[in-house]
């Protein structure tokens, strides 16, 4: 009865990398940002208007983006 009333969605291509039990949780739910696109990245704090650096953490040569990263 209750996987009945649970409601069904696709299996998705990503579910066993984030179901691997060596892979640290911390990781595991970066990923799972990162595969919806919601990463706190300096574009997306810009746009709720959030203040922050622009460069990018990791090189500082250009705006930290979900497609640079
Ligand atoms: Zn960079």
């Amino acid at each position: 009865m209750y996987t009945n009333l649970m409601p069904q969605y696709p299996k998705v291509e990503w579910r066993s990398c984030t179901l691997h039990s060596c892979v640290h949780q911390r990781f595991k739910f970066i990923l799972w940002l990162a595969v919806q696109n919601r990463l706190e990245t300096v574009d997306r704090l810009m746009k709720i208007g959030i203040q922050v650096p622009t460069d990018c953490a990791f090189c500082g040569a250009t705006l930290e983006t979900f497609d640079h990263l």
